[in-house]
C-alpha cells in the first residue's frame, strides 16, 4: 500500500461533491438497467462522465479549485439535506413530540406529546395559540 499512499500525496482525495457524483452515477446506472435504445446510451456516457469526473476531482492536484466547487456544491445541497435530516428527527420522535406550525410566522413548533389541549408560544414571534398535543 506503500505505492498507493505515494500514489495520492498532494492530491485532492474524495470530498462531498466526488461522492454526490458517484452516488448520482450509481443512481443513473440503476435507471439505465430498464431502458433500452438511444436512451440507454446517452443515460450510460453520463453515468460514465459522472465516474469519470469524479475520479478526475480526486486525483486533482489544485486544491483551490477543487475546494472551491466543493463548497459551491456543499451550499446548494444544504436545503435539502437539512429537508431530509428534519423529516429523519421528525419521524425519530413521532411518538414524543407533536409538530405545529404558527399560525402568524409559519415557523415550526415541536411541542410534547399528550398533554390535552394546549397554549403554545411560539419563540420567534411569541404569538400564542391553542393546539391538541
Ligand atoms: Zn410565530
Amino acid at each position: 500500500m506503500d505505492w498507493l499512499q505515494k500514489f495520492m500525496y498532494g492530491r485532492h482525495g474524495p470530498d462531498q461533491l466526488s461522492l454526490g457524483l458517484i452516488v448520482l452515477s450509481l443512481i443513473l446506472s440503476v435507471i439505465n438497467s430498464f431502458l433500452r435504445g438511444p436512451a440507454s446510451v446517452i443515460v450510460m456516457l453520463l453515468c460514465t462522465a459522472g465516474m469519470v469526473l469524479s475520479l478526475w476531482r480526486m486525483f486533482s492536484r489544485n486544491h483551490e479549485k477543487r475546494w472551491a466547487e466543493n463548497q459551491k456544491f456543499v451550499a446548494a445541497t444544504q436545503p435539502v439535506l437539512r429537508f431530509f435530516r428534519q423529516l429523519h428527527s421528525r419521524w425519530k420522535d413521532r411518538k414524543t413530540y407533536r409538530y405545529y406550525h404558527c399560525p402568524k410566522c409559519r415557523a415550526t413548533l415541536r411541542v410534547p406529546r399528550g398533554r390535552g389541549k394546549i397554549s403554545i408560544k411560539c419563540p420567534v414571534c411569541k404569538n400564542e395559540f391553542i393546539k391538541k398535543a
